[in-house]
């Protein structure tokens, strides 16, 4: 039912945990199956340096948050984008019912980089 890749970076999962200084902070939840998901990142000069995910939900869930992760780290948060075509054929194909699973992953970053864009405008109000 799930492709080798989506397995292995569900049993595997890169960047997992928290990061204490993180810079932007997220959670989003799926209420179709009760996933929840927190995005932490450290952001400097407008790089993603750091980036680690907690996952709480199922297997696809897991292995979207953790490609995503991969995906996105070391690039510039206000330019990176990451599409669900990206996530699906880089976990080698995600059952239909599991496209949720894609789009939690998707909703996460995209509100990580608003709040990081809101950080930045009222860190510049504040100059
Ligand atoms: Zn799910």
């Amino acid at each position: 039912m799930y492709s080798a890749i989506l397995l292995d970076h569900f049993e595997h999962p890169r960047n997992t945990g928290d990061l204490p200084e993180a810079s932007v902070r997220v959670r989003v939840e799926n209420p179709v199956c009760a996933d929840v998901l927190e995005l932490s990142l450290v952001v400097l000069d407008g790089k993603i340096d750091d980036i680690r995910f907690k996952a709480k939900g199922c297997v696809p869930c897991v292995a979207c948050a953790s490609l995503l992760s991969e995906l996105v780290r070391g690039r510039l948060i206000g330019e990176v984008t990451v599409t669900e075509a990206e996530l699906v054929n880089g976990l080698g194909g995600l059952p239909p019912a599991s496209t949720h699973a894609a789009q939690l992953a998707l909703d996460a970053f995209k509100k990580a980089q608003l709040e990081a864009a809101r950080i930045k405008i009222s860190a510049a109000r504040n100059d």
